[in-house]
């Protein structure tokens, strides 16, 4: 059949999310969501929410829930920019920043969306090799880029690097805006939220779908100078003034509220991954340390593919990236104690 219009439809092999069963009974440790519930006051925000109010449109400024994050981590509400996800946040922050004919940095073995975003806006990109342990080296960016996107901790490995670290790349890369994608900051790492009042052209990206438990509601930010933040706006507004719906905003607001339960539930996830790596080192895992909520493991005697299939089997769904380096590893997320007991009880049989 002919059909000339397919030569003029957009080629692009796309990011691959994990998968979100049906079915339930399955332990979900693939995704890297958090096993606990949002804050109470989130459920508290839904249930009390007008539904009268849906029939106008947000406040496309997200006042709401700028004004409780910039107070959170003392910056203007100016420095504050909301999309749909942390992935809404970073596709814009790749269009409105990696303008340039030279090509953007980041590590060869990282959040497998960058060049999905890259081909998609046809930005010119290089990956630049972690070394054999998987760490970063900072001497591999002093050298002419577009950019320089780092994420820290490091996703799929879990690594973090320090705040002097992240401070020795800005201060070799001035002429360029440095994205830290801070997805998982909140289980160990070090924030470089310190540095912005240092370096103008830092973006920091964080998202409430990990440590806050609210993946559901598709709620990320990014911290930055206000030159940053204002190109951001401008870019975000020139393809959809109204990225944050009204109940996302009042569920981000209640869930900055209760930095306390934020803490417990950050407190109880790194002590469960604390305790699964010990477990998975006894099964004869090499466990890299992680700074996230996920463990990075190989198996000095059984194929990762193998391993990732069985669990399948009995209804545990891990990560598994067929990628260069990390094909005989996998990523797995940290469930509660018991579903990590039941995930290690599996790997037992299986080994
Ligand atoms: N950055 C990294 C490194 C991630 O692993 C993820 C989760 N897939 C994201 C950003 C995006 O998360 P979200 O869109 O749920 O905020």
């Amino acid at each position: 059949m002919n059909k000339p219009f397919l030569d003029k439809l957009r080629q692009i092999d796309p990011y691959v999310p994990g998968e979100q069963p049906k079915s339930t009974g399955t332990i979900k440790l693939n995704a890297n969501e958090n096993p606990y519930p949002p804050a109470p006051g989130v459920g508290e925000a839904l249930r009390s929410f007008d539904a009268a109010a849906l029939a106008l449109y947000p406040d496309a400024n997200g006042r709401k829930l700028k004004n409780a994050l910039a107070e959170r981590f003392g910056l203007r509400n100016t420095q504050v920019f909301l999309g749909n996800g942390s992935d809404d946040v970073l596709a814009l922050a790749f269009q409105s920043f990696f303008c340039s004919e030279t090509p953007i940095l980041y590590p060869d073995i990282t959040y497998s969306f960058y060049p999905v975003w890259c081909d998609l806006f046809r930005i010119p990109y290089e990956t630049v090799p972690l070394d054999a342990d998987f760490c970063v080296n900072a001497r591999d960016y002093d050298r002419p880029n577009g950019g320089v996107v780092l994420p820290n901790p490091n996703a799929p490995t879990g690594r973090g690097v320090s705040l002097a670290f992240l401070e020795d790349i800005l201060a070799h890369n001035q002429d360029c805006v440095v994205i830290i994608d801070e997805a998982y900051v909140d289980f160990g790492a070090q924030s470089a939220v310190p540095l912005l009042s240092k370096y103008e052209n830092l973006l920091i990206v964080q998202t409430m779908s990990k440590s806050r438990s609210l993946a559901g509601m598709r709620i990320g930010y990014a911290l930055g100078s206000e030159t940053l933040i204002g190109t951001l706006e401008a870019v975000k507004n020139s393809y959809n003034s109204y990225t944050m719906d009204a109940l996302a905003l009042e569920a981000g607001a209640a869930s900055v509220a209760d930095e306390a339960y934020f803490r417990t539930v950050c407190g109880k996830v790194i002590a469960t991954r604390e305790r699964a790596a010990k477990a998975l080192e006894a099964l004869g895992f090499t466990v890299l340390p992680s700074l996230t909520n996920f463990l990075f493991v190989t198996h000095p005697n059984k194929d990762a593919s193998v391993i990732f299939n069985a669990l399948r089997q009995k209804n545990i769904l891990v990560r598994h990236f067929r990628l260069p380096r990390i094909e005989n590893y996998l990523r797995i997320t940290v469930g509660t104690d018991a579903q990590m007991d039941a995930l290690i009880a599996a790997l037992r049989n299986i080994l």
